[in-house]
């Protein structure tokens, strides 16, 4: 399919384009890796009028340490994130998941910023965000303003972005030294969306969990944290009898549609099994 008809906008600086979509109202959309929206254009599922590409503006982009956060530029490649060493030593999750998304073709293009500002339930990174306890810096023609990943997923495609306001950059603190992590992601094929994903960030001391937090993906119309399975590992060795209530706990608050990946049922199954290996193997990377 080809997509409706759009101007085409390239501006250099944050301040040019959050003016520029003030101006273009609710017919102007921020492109970024283009690789979600660019499907929806040629499906005709979105037909905005401009087009504003926030590639050209060097401020979005890279990976940097800042005292004890890490600060990802939304326009950093999901690519970039798997090459980084700083990402690679600090947040090892953030590279494991990225090699889980889609393909090379899309990662090159594919952004952080695009992928967790977008909204689809189906996309890996918010959840993540959501357990490293990450912050999204919003701005628009009126300022600047922070939100916490947890607090930024509304609805499918709803998010607390406001119109004529794009995401800048991405702030996570830094995980413990010596965490241990995994996100654990059934999917039908190499490069599909997940049919059910668990991200587990957690620490250990004499043999039991100390702190942890669990985030699930495609398993409900926002991405979710599931509170209630990580209070029940905590204080235990992830013994049986903690995984399989961590698992019940979590698929508690699973509400997934039933799609192509499988029915509701299924699927909280298999999200249950993607939390308890995700904890196993969070813990057996612990330190
Ligand atoms: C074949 C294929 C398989 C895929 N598989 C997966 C997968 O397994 N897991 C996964 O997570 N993703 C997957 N994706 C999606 C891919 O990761 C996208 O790149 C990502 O979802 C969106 O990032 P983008 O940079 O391409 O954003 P775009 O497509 O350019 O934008 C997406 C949306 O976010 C908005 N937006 C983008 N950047 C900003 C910003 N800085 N501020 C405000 N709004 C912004 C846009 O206006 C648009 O509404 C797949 C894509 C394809 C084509």
């Amino acid at each position: 399919m080809i997509p409706a008809v759009f101007n085409y906008h390239r501006p250099k600086s944050v301040q040019e384009a959050v003016a520029l979509l003030a101006e273009l109202g609710d017919n102007g959309r921020a492109l970024a890796g283009g690789h979600s929206l660019i499907p929806m254009m040629k499906l005709r599922l979105a037909a905005p009028g401009n087009l504003v590409d926030l590639a050209g503006i060097g401020e979005l982009k890279g990976v940097r340490a800042d005292g004890n956060d890490i600060v990802i530029g939304a326009m950093t490649t999901q690519h970039e994130l798997i090459e980084s060493n700083l990402l690679a030593d600090k947040i090892p999750l953030l590279r494991e998941t990225s090699l889980q998304i889609a393909d090379p073709q899309v990662r090159y293009l594919g952004t952080l910023g695009g992928n967790v500002a977008n909204g689809d339930p189906g996309n890996d990174m918010p959840a993540l965000m959501m357990v490293l306890g990450a912050s999204y810096r919003l701005e628009g023609a009126g300022g600047a303003r922070e939100i916490a990943a947890s607090d930024f997923y509304q609805g499918a495609y709803f998010t607390a972005l406001e119109p004529g306001e794009i995401l800048t950059s991405i702030t996570i603190p830094v995980p413990a030294a010596g965490h241990g992590y995994a996100y654990e992601k059934l999917k039908r094929k190499v490069g599909d969306y997940a049919t059910a994903a668990a991200a587990v960030v957690l620490t250990m001391a004499g043999g039991k969990v100390t702190t942890c937090a669990i985030g699930l993906t495609n398993l409900h119309e926002t991405p979710l944290l599931a509170t209630d399975a990580a209070k029940a590992v905590i204080g235990t060795s992830l013994d049986a009898a903690a995984l399989k209530q961590a698992a019940a706990a979590a698929q508690a608050i699973m509400s997934p549609a039933a799609d192509a990946r499988g029915p509701v049922e299924y699927r909280k199954h298999v999200g249950g099994i993607m939390v308890a290996r995700a904890l196993q193997r969070a813990a057996s990377r612990a330190k």
